[in-house]
C-alpha cells in the first residue's frame, strides 16, 4: 500500500524526523488558508498522487505547471493549488495517463543548501533490510543507479536491533556531513530504520534529504510503501489507504479477495494458485502471447469468486480473449465450470473462452462446459492453452 507525501510526513513526525510544517488542502481556498496559518516568508504548494517525479512532472492540461510550486504569498499559494486541483499530473513516474490532483500539501518553504537522498527498502540478495543513501539528491535513484552507482551507498541493517548508532554516524560522515550535523543526521538514519521496520515498510524514502541554508537538516519529501502482507497488524495505518489512486480493477479484486495484477497485454487470465497463474504468463510469453493480467482465484476458489475474477477480467477493455486455467486440487473443476457458465450467461462473454481443466472433477467439468451453451476452445495441455488463447486474441 502507497500512501501520500502528507500522510508520510505525519508519520515521520511522530518518529521525530524533522520535516517542514505544513497541511493538507483540498480547494484552492483552503490551501491559503494553509498558509495564512503558516504565516511563512515562503511556501512550497506539492500535488499529493501516489507517485513522484512531480518537480520535473508537469499538468496535462497546462506544461507550465508543475507538480511542486514555490511561492511568496497566501494569495499565491492559493493560485497555485487552483493550478493543480482538479487537473492531471503526468511525471515520469505516472505514466502517458497520468493522474488526477485531488489535494495539495501546503508548506514553509525551505532554502535548500544541500541535497541528498536517504531511503530504507529490503535488499533481495543479502536477504537484510538496507540502507541506502547518497550525497547527490534530488533526482531519481534509479536514475543515479544507472549512471552513478559509485555515489550510493548501502549499508545492511540488522533486524532485530536496528541500525546501530556507530554506523549511522559512519554514514553521516561518509555522505559529507559536517562534525555539528553528524548526530542530527545520524538520529534521522537511526528513526527512518525503526520506522521502516516497525511500520512492516517495504520502501521508506526521503528524497530530498535536506541541508538548509541555516545549517538545519530535513525531510523535504516522504514517501511510506507498506507491505500489504502485514497491514493485518497496523490497523492504524490501513485507514491511510486512498482507493481513488489505486488501479479500480486491483481495488476491486482486492475486495472480492482476489489477488490481481493489472498487466500491459492482451489475453486475460484466470488461475487458481499463484504458481499456476505466473506459469500461465509465462507459457503465453514463451508462445509470443501477452498477458493482460495475472490473476489467482485462490485455492478454494467458489462459484461467486470465479464471478468475480470474470467481471474483474472483462472490465478491462484490452482483454480480446480469455484462458482459464484451472489445477483442482482443493478447488474442484465441477464447480468451477459452474462458476464459468453461469458468469458468462449474466455478464455476456463480448472475447473468445478457451478453458483448461485439470484435477479433481477435471471430467465433469469439462463435460459441463461441452454440453453448456457456451462456444468454448478446451485445451488439454498448458501449450496448447496459449496457442489457442493466442490465436483467439488475434497475434500469432
Ligand atoms: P518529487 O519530484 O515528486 O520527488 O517531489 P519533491 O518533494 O522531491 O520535490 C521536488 C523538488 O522540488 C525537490 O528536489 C526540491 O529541489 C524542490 N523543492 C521541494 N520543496 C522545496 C522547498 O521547500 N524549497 C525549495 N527551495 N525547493 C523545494
Ligand atoms: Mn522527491
Amino acid at each position: 500500500m502507497k500512501i501520500h507525501e502528507y500522510q508520510a510526513k505525519e508519520i515521520f513526525r511522530q518518529y521525530r524526523i524533522p520535516v517542514p510544517k505544513g497541511g493538507v488542502a483540498f480547494s484552492p481556498q483552503e490551501a491559503r488558508k494553509v498558509a495564512e496559518e503558516l504565516g511563512a516568508e515562503k511556501f512550497a504548494v506539492k500535488a499529493q498522487i501516489h507517485a513522484g517525479g512531480r518537480g520535473k512532472g508537469a499538468m496535462k492540461e497546462d506544461p507550465s505547471t508543475r507538480g511542486v510550486a514555490l511561492v511568496a504569498t497566501p494569495a499565491q499559494a492559493e493560485a497555485a493549488a487552483a493550478a493543480m486541483l482538479g487537473k492531471t499530473l503526468v511525471t515520469k513516474q505516472t505514466g502517458e495517463a497520468g493522474r488526477l490532483v485531488q489535494k495539495v500539501l501546503v508548506e514553509e518553504a525551505t532554502e535548500i543548501d544541500r541535497e541528498l537522498y536517504a531511503g530504507m527498502a529490503i535488499d533481495r540478495a543479502s536477504e537484510l533490510p538496507v540502507v541506502i543513501a547518497s550525497a547527490e539528491g534530488g533526482m531519481s535513484i534509479e536514475e543515479l543507479a544507472k549512471e552513478k552507482p559509485e555515489a550510493i551507498i548501502r549499508m545492511p541493517v540488522d533486524p532485530v536491533a536496528g541500525l546501530y548508532a556507530f554506523r549511522a554516524r559512519a554514514l553521516a560522515l561518509e555522505l559529507g556531513f559536517k562534525a555539528k550535523q553528524i548526530n542530527k543526521a545520524a538520529g534521522i538514519f537511526m528513526a527512518l530504520a525503526r520506522l521502516f521496520l516497525a511500520a512492516d515498510a517495504s520502501l521508506a524514502e526521503i528524497n530530498p534529504l535536506v541541508v538548509t541554508k541555516s545549517g538545519e537538516i530535513a525531510a523535504l519529501d516522504a514517501k511510506i510503501n507498506f507491505d500489504d502482507n502485514a497491514l493485518f497488524r497496523h490497523k492504524d495505518y490501513a485507514g491511510l489507504r486512498d482507493i481513488a489512486e489505486e488501479d479500480p480493477l486491483e481495488a476491486k479484486a482486492k475486495e472480492a479477495g482476489i489477488s490481481y495484477v493489472s498487466l500491459d497485454g492482451n489475453i486475460g487470465c484466470m488461475v487458481n494458485g499463484a504458481g499456476l497463474a505466473m506459469a500461465t504468463n509465462d507459457i503465453l510469453a514463451v508462445f509470443g502471447g501477452k498477458p493482460a493480467n495475472f490473476l489467482d482465484v485462490g485455492g478454494g476458489a467458489s462459484a461467486g469468486q470465479v464471478e468475480e475474477a470474470f467481471k474483474i477480467i472483462l472490465g478491462d477493455p484490452r482483454v480480446r480473449a480469455i484462458w482459464v486455467n484451472i489445477y483442482g486440487g482443493i478447488a474442484r473443476c465441477d464447480i468451477i465450470a459452474e462458476g464459468v457458465i453461469t458468469a458468462a450467461g449474466k455478464i455476456g462473454l463480448s472475447v473468445p473462452l478457451v478453458v483448461r481443466l485439470m484435477g479433481t472433477n477435471a471430467e465433469a467439468g469439462r463435460k459441463m462446459i461441452e454440453e453448456s451453451a457456451l462456444e468454448v476452445a478446451a485445451a488439454a495441455t498448458m501449450a496448447e492453452g496459449a496457442r489457442k488463447a493466442i490465436e483467439a486474441a488475434g497475434i500469432s
